[in-house]
C-alpha cells in the first residue's frame, strides 16, 4: 500500500515513511491509494470474530508492506488488552470505547502507533521528537502510549486552562520520556504552533520530528477496528451483555427500538472535533462492514455538520464548551474526508447535527434518570444530535449507536452535580495522584523553539 498525500505536491511514500512523517512534505495528510475491501468470509464473520481478529484483518493490508504478519499480531496483542463493548442503553445502543488505560477512545490509535513507531525505528541511533497538540484527551492517550519506548521523546502541547484537572494529570503527570507545555491559548493555537514547528528548516535540522495528533495515518487507521467489529455484532442483532466499568441497573439492559436488527446494517453516531474518528469510521464502511451512515455531532464548533447543510466549508475560531475534546473549530481530518469523498458523497454517508452545552447537560441528567446510565458530556452530544436528527426525520429509526468516546469519571466535575457520584475506574483514579511536571510558554513558535532547544 502507498500513501499519498491529500495535496498531490510530493511523492507516494510507504506506510512507515507516512507513520514517521506523520504530515506530507506539502504540508498535506498522508491517504492510502485506495481503501482495500475485507474478503467475503471476513465480512460474513465480523461478528464473531475476536477483537484481535478484526483488528488483524482490518490493519493489515494497510502495513503489511512495512510489518510482517507476526510482529503486526504482537502489536495489536500487546497494545488492546481491553475491547470496546456494544451495549444497550434505553433505546439505542452505545459503543463503549472508554475501557483503555487513559478511559477514552483515543488509546486504540494512540498505543498501536506506539508500537508501530517503536518497530518502524528499530536499530536507529537518533531519537525521535515527538510533537503533538492535544484539546484533552489525545494527550493522555498518546503520553501513555509512548511513555517508557525507547529511542522516542514526546512533547505534548495542550492550551493552559482548558483542559479538565484529570486531563491534566496524563498528560503532564508521567514524565520520563514525556514532557508537557501549557500554550497561553485555545486548541487550535497549539495545533498552529505545531504545523509551523514542522515548516521551520532549522528546528527540523536539529530534531528527527514527528507527530501523533489524528493527522498521523498510524493512529487513524486503527480506529476502523471497533467500527468493523460493532457493525458485525449488531448486524448478528446482538450486543454484548455488559460494559465492564459502567455501572448500569435495570431498564437498560434491553435493547429498544432503536437496538440491533438481525441483518440490518448500524448506524454510528460519532461525537466529533478533528473527525479522525468519524474518518476512521468511513474506512470501516468502504472496507465492507455492514453501516448504514454516520452521524456527524459537535458541540458549538458546528464547522463540518454546517458544511453537510450548506456545502460550504467556514473553518472558525474554536470556542470553548463542556465536552472540551471537541472543541475545534478547523478540523484537520476534513482535508483527508474531502479528498476521498465529495460534496454529494459526503451527505450520502453522514449527516450532521450541532448541540449546545446547556442541551448536553439536559442530556446527561436525562439518560440517567431515564435509562439508569452515565454518559460523559461527549456521548451526551452524540446522543442528544442523534435525538435531534431522530425527530426531525432526517435519520430513519432503525440500530444505531452512540459512540461513547470517553469515561463519565474523566468529567465529573460536569457530570456529578447533574447525576451524583461517578464511581471512578481504578486506572483513572491511579492517574488521579500524579503531580504536574509542565512548562508554561507563550503562544509562539520562539518559545516552543526556545523550549525543544
Ligand atoms: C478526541 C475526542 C473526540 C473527538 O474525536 P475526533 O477524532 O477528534 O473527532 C470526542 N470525544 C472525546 C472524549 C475525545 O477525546
Amino acid at each position: 500500500m502507498r500513501y499519498y498525500s491529500t495535496r498531490k505536491q510530493s511523492d507516494p511514500v510507504s506506510f512507515a515513511r507516512a507513520a514517521l512523517a506523520g504530515l506530507a512534505p506539502d504540508g498535506g495528510l498522508f491517504v492510502p491509494e485506495t481503501i482495500p475491501e475485507y474478503s467475503g468470509a471476513v465480512k460474513t464473520s465480523l461478528g464473531t470474530m475476536a477483537f484481535h481478529e478484526v483488528a488483524m484483518e482490518t490493519i493489515r493490508p494497510y502495513v503489511q508492506d512495512d510489518i510482517p504478519v507476526p510482529v503486526l499480531g504482537g502489536i495489536i496483542e500487546s497494545a488492546y488488552p481491553f475491547t470496546a463493548p456494544l451495549i444497550a442503553v434505553g433505546d439505542r445502543m452505545v459503543l463503549e470505547l472508554f475501557h483503555g488505560p487513559t478511559a477514552a477512545f483515543k488509546d486504540f490509535g494512540a498505543r498501536f502507533m506506539a508500537r508501530a513507531f517503536a518497530y518502524l525505528r528499530r536499530g536507529e541511533d537518533r531519537p525521535l521528537r515527538i510533537l503533538v497538540a492535544t484539546s484533552g484527551d489525545t494527550g493522555g492517550a498518546v503520553a501513555d502510549g509512548f511513555f517508557g519506548v525507547e529511542g522516542i521523546d514526546v512533547t505534548i502541547l495542550y492550551p493552559r486552562g482548558r483542559v479538565s484537572p484529570l486531563q491534566e494529570r496524563q498528560i503532564a503527570g508521567l514524565g520520563g520520556n514525556i514532557s508537557a507545555a501549557a500554550v497561553e491559548g485555545s486548541f487550535d493555537d497549539c495545533q498552529a504552533l505545531v504545523k509551523a514547528a514542522f515548516a521551520d528548516r532549522g528546528l527540523r535540522e536539529r530534531h528527527e520530528l514527528s507527530s501523533a495528533n489524528s493527522i498521523n495515518v498510524s493512529r487513524l487507521i486503527p480506529q476502523a477496528v471497533y467500527y468493523a467489529a460493532a457493525a458485525g455484532t449488531a448486524f448478528d442483532g446482538r450486543v454484548h451483555p455488559d460494559g465492564e466499568a459502567t455501572p448500569r441497573k435495570g431498564p437498560s439492559a434491553v435493547p429498544g427500538t432503536n437496538g440491533p436488527v438481525r441483518g440490518h446494517p448500524v448506524r454510528f453516531c460519532v461525537p466529533s472535533g478533528n473527525f479522525g474518528n468519524l474518518t476512521a469510521g468511513l474506512y470501516a464502511m468502504e472496507m465492507g462492514a455492514p453501516i448504514a451512515g454516520f452521524i456527524a455531532a459537535t458541540n458549538i464548533n458546528k464547522t463540518v455538520p454546517e458544511y453537510l447543510e450548506s456545502g460550504i466549508y467556514n473553518a472558525m475560531p474554536s470556542k470553548a464548551t463542556i465536552s472540551n475534546a471537541m472543541d475545534v473549530g478547523a478540523p484537520s481530518n476534513f482535508e483527508r474526508m474531502a479528498s476521498h469523498w465529495s460534496y454529494d458523497e459526503m451527505k450520502r454517508r453522514i449527516r450532521g447535527a450541532f448541540v449546545s452545552d446547556e442541551a448536553t447537560r439536559e442530556t446527561i441528567r436525562d439518560v440517567r434518570g431515564k435509562a439508569a446510565y452515565f454518559l460523559d458530556p461527549h456521548g451526551a452530544v452524540g446522543w442528544q444530535a442523534a435525538d435531534t436528527l431522530l425527530a426531525g426525520g432526517i435519520v430513519p429509526q432503525g440500530p444505531l449507536a452512540i459512540l461513547g468516546t470517553a469515561h463519565p469519571a474523566k468529567f465529573s466535575e460536569v457530570v456529578e452535580p447533574l447525576t451524583g457520584p461517578v464511581p471512578v475506574p481504578p486506572s483513572l483514579r491511579e492517574a488521579m495522584d500524579r503531580t504536574i511536571h509542565s512548562s508554561v510558554i507563550p503562544n509562539d513558535l520562539a518559545a516552543l523553539k526556545a523550549l525543544l532547544g
